[in-house]
């Protein structure tokens, strides 16, 4: 059946309640601590220095430097295109949180992307059911040595040979021909009539995306007479939930394991991913027979700083592996590459070799300049000049991608002994040409990026208090007693002041991350999170000396205001009216002086 998305109020709650924030978003980004808040480098703007802030104890993440912002939910919705239903479900599935059916009489209201998901889903469990069925399926497996263990961890499942099966079965469920036929799942007939399977008669491997959701299929064949005619591996077309240059198999089993070790291990195909797991070897992610992309990259290098590509031996892998390899220096990534015996990919190695060799030769691998230099020896003589200058042509481009100075001379250094030139002639070509004229060679001093002054135009009394109250909510309420909404010259903060009084007695405590809800205005929201997000005085008193302060300027520009209203109201006015005036601005004068003494004491 095909589930609505929504979601009751209680339910995000609680995800809201359960989850870590600084958890989620440290799958994307790498997180320092840094005092109450963790820094890092903002994933939605290009820096060097970190300035996305995200903090644990609010729920919360800003960034100072584009002002991206918001709770956890919203983080997953920029980050990963989600809906606001998709990300409360992606995270009430990774913490465990059941989400409530709905009744069947509330209306769909299904994005597309989320009816691609249940048709994955869908279907995923349709070929799972029938892997034993097939006795040419059930031979791979017991050939490859797929476990029961492997096969329910990667969800392998079978495609029956026959044009109709998961087509039909997927309508029976609710799924329109529309929906199947842009999943790629079927494929509309020459005659327009109908449609038939794309998977008949595979192995089925489940793709899924970093949450662990099936989004695609690779089939492989199981009839070695049809490999004429057919591809061995058939994958899933592009779709809206699915873009090959950002997927990598295995991922969302691998990431825990790669955090662990520092490293992941890169390989080719869905069968050297299974193989590694089989041998206890989990750090480990699938390219799926795509060039390493920028995508790819970034999903990496948050997790670890350094990468071991194992790709086969063949020559024809050299120039993507070398574009892998910029790519990774880029991103800060160290590189190394793996090399197994001639004729072997992981999974052979790996049928014949426990994991600990495996991982000996991973730890053993080489440096990605010893490859590329091995590399060019095969194409040019290196003892020739003409030969020394092409391979140094070649590689130190990438060597100027190294960030680390001490890293990018040692590498220098070696690239000059492989060669059998002195050092300083290296070290002299790496720089740029353009720079090449003045010594000594140095980079540009990266500008610095002064703190932002707080982004609103309205006085900084306001804004300093309603910060304070994000800080601390006990000051709430001694405040409203001296101010209302009204006394707030901008309106957004003033609308903010509004929202914390309405919210702060139902949420005790802690307003944050869920007063965000509450807030409909997209400038309010990026306010409040960013007086939120700002490291409070550590000094209790000067924070208390400010917070009254702040209340003292608001109450006499407020006083002023009214006086000065009442005195044009007074000239125009006559009799009766005049008098009452004047007696209200009376009491104005009397409450300036006797409450506004007062207020210092009573905040
Ligand atoms: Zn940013």
């Amino acid at each position: 059946m095909v589930v609505s998305q929504r979601i009751p109020e209680e339910t995000i709650q609680d995800v809201l309640h359960r989850v870590d924030i600084v958890d989620v978003i440290g799958d994307y980004v790498t997180l320092t601590q840094r005092g109450a808040n963790a820094k890092g480098l903002c994933p939605f703007h290009k820096e060097k220095t970190p300035s996305f802030t995200v903090s644990s104890a609010k729920g919360l993440f800003y960034c100072f430097g584009c002002q991206a912002s918001g709770n956890v939910v919203r983080f997953l919705m920029m980050h990963e295109s989600l809906s606001f239903p998709e990300a409360v479900r992606a995270l009430a599935d990774r913490y465990g949180v059941r989400i409530p059916e709905p009744n069947s009489n509330t209306p769909q209201r299904d994005s597309e992307m989320q009816k691609l998901f249940q048709l994955h889903r869908a279907a995923a469990e349709f070929f799972s059911q029938r892997l034993g069925q097939d006795s040419a399926v059930r031979e791979y497996c017991r050939q490859r040595h797929f476990s029961r263990e492997m096969v329910e961890r990667f969800g392998l499942g079978y495609a029956p040979d026959a044009w109709e099966a998961l087509g039909h079965a997927m309508q029976g469920q609710g799924f329109t021909q529309e929906l199947l036929l842009q999943s790629g799942l079927v494929v509309a007939r020459d005659n327009q009539r109908g449609a038939y399977d794309r998977f008949r008669h595979r192995l089925m491997f489940p793709i899924a995306d970093r949450q662990g959701r099936p989004v695609a299929f690779g089939g492989r064949l199981l009839d070695a007479a049809a490999a004429a005619q057919a591809p061995k591996y058939l994958n899933s077309p592009e779709t809206p939930i699915f873009q090959k240059n950002r997927i990598l198999y295995g991922f969302h089993l691998a990431k825990q394991a790669i955090r662990q070790h520092g490293q992941t291990i890169i390989v080719e195909g869905y069968t050297d991913v299974i193989a590694c797991h089989r041998q206890g070897v989990t750090n480990v992610v699938g390219t799926l027979g795509t060039a390493l992309t920028e995508a790819h990259v970034d999903m990496l290098k948050v997790m670890a700083k350094d990468v071991a590509l194992v790709f086969d031996a063949d020559a024809a892998g050299g120039k993507a592996t070398e574009r892998g390899i910029g790519l990774f220096l880029d991103a800060g990534v160290r590189v190394h590459i793996v090399e197994l015996p001639e004729g072997d990919d992981p999974d052979s190695f790996l049928q014949q070799h426990t994991g600990d060799e495996f991982q000996r030769r991973v730890a053993e691998a080489q440096t990605f300049l010893t490859y590329l230099v091995a590399r060019a020896r095969r194409f040019s003589d290196l003892r020739s000049p003409t030969g020394q200058a092409d391979c140094v042509a070649h590689i130190l481009p990438l060597l100027r991608k190294i960030d680390n100075e001490v890293e990018q001379w040692g590498y220098v250094a070696q690239l000059a002994e492989h060669l059998g030139l002195p050092p300083d002639v290296l070290q002299r070509q790496l720089r740029p040409a353009s720079e090449r004229s003045h010594a000594p060679m140095r980079r540009p001093a990266r500008p610095r990026v002064a703190p932002r002054p707080p982004s609103t135009p309205g006085p900084r009394e306001e804004y300093l208090l309603i910060q304070e109250l994000c800080h601390d909510l006990s000051r709430l309420e001694p405040v409203t007693r001296q101010i209302a909404e009204e006394t707030f010259q901008d309106a957004n903060m003033g609308a903010i002041f509004a929202v914390f009084k309405r919210c702060a007695p139902q949420w005790q405590g802690s307003v944050f991350p869920q007063i965000l809800q509450e807030i409909e205005n997209p400038v309010q929201e990026r306010l409040l999170t960013e007086m939120a997000m700002a490291e409070p005085n550590p000094n209790a008193e000067e924070r208390e000396r400010a917070l009254n302060d702040c209340v003292l300027k608001m109450k006499k520009r407020q006083l002023s205001t009214q006086k000065q209203r009442l005195i044009e109201q007074m000239r125009s006015a006559s009799g009766d009216h005049a008098d009452e005036l004047l007696h209200q601005f009376q009491r104005l004068q009397h409450e300036k002086e006797i409450g506004l003494s007062a207020d210092l004491n009573s905040v």
